[in-house]
């Protein structure tokens, strides 16, 4: 497994002299113990954010995952102030294309297509690229009588590709559809943080929605919603377990048990 980038951004490699503090309980703890308990606090369970290689790592049998659809990279066509300098720099920092990976995977031994948000790039932006390279993992999925596993994490359209970031809603959600059509599988499992457009299409689409604990989940900023209706929200407003109790989340599922719940949910669907 990769770097756990958002805790040892200046360090390298994870070791065990290392120190890393917690974020929500100040806990401190060897940068390896924790990357030994998947990037869970070990003292009040806060979930670090990973990228998607180090998603993929944790969920998939090992050495199963083929990349689909790379070389898709965004362009700057609206000349938006900085956004090619903006791409490139989270290409160099992240090492990847665009904000999602997407490829075919064996989970406990279930082939299926995967897609992966990276909230690295560009706080996974929902552009073109990551609309174009989801929309081809469901037809592909379609196509190969696959079900598909997604891991959403974003903040929301990418307001540099305008109006065409908001198309990729729809886009996306048509092939979701001709997939569920099929009679086909589709699990999402909402990361922190899933917001706007996201969370708008394909995020809740999912046959079966799961979520990590604390996740952020929700379409306008709390701010936004408060001013819009005037009226004070509780302090758990947009986490997944408020989603939970409102019936958006069928189930939270700590980052240790995912892998093993995935394989649950694909044992008792493999015959659809
Ligand atoms: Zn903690």
């Amino acid at each position: 497994m990769s770097l756990i980038n958002d805790i040892i951004e200046k360090v390298a490699p994870p070791s065990k002299s290392q120190m890393v503090t917690c974020k929500k309980c100040n806990h401190e703890d060897s940068m390896y113990a924790l990357f030994k308990n998947d990037c869970v606090c070990p003292n009040c369970g806060f979930h670090f954010r990973l990228t998607a290689r180090e998603r993929i790592d944790l969920t998939t049998d090992k050495r199963s995952f083929h990349e689909l659809d790379t070389g898709l990279t965004s362009k700057d066509f609206l000349s938006f102030p900085s956004y090619q300098e903006k791409l490139e720099k989270a290409q160099a920092s992240t090492k990847e294309e665009d904000a999602v990976v997407t490829g075919i995977a064996s989970i406990g031994g279930h082939a299926v297509a995967l897609f992966v948000m990276n909230s690295k790039f560009i706080m996974a932006s929902m552009g073109s690229v990551v609309g174009e390279k989801i929309t081809r993992l469901f037809e592909y999925a379609t196509e190969h009588r696959l079900p598909v596993v997604g891991f959403t994490a974003s903040g929301g359209a990418r307001m540099q590709e305008g109006i065409i970031s908001l198309m990729q809603m729809a886009k996306i959600s048509g092939a979701v559809k001709a997939h569920s059509n099929a009679g086909l599988l589709y699990i999402t499992v909402l990361t922190d943080p899933t917001t706007g457009g996201v969370t708008a299409s394909f995020a809740m689409q999912g046959d079966i929605i799961l979520a990590e604990p604390r996740a952020l989940v929700g379409f306008a900023g709390r701010r936004v919603v408060e001013q819009t209706t005037k009226s004070q929200l509780p302090d758990n407003f947009q986490s997944a377990e408020f989603l939970l109790a409102h019936g958006f989340v069928d189930a939270i599922v700590p980052r240790g048990e995912l892998r093993d719940t995935l394989i649950e949910l694909l044992d008792i669907h493999k015959h659809a």
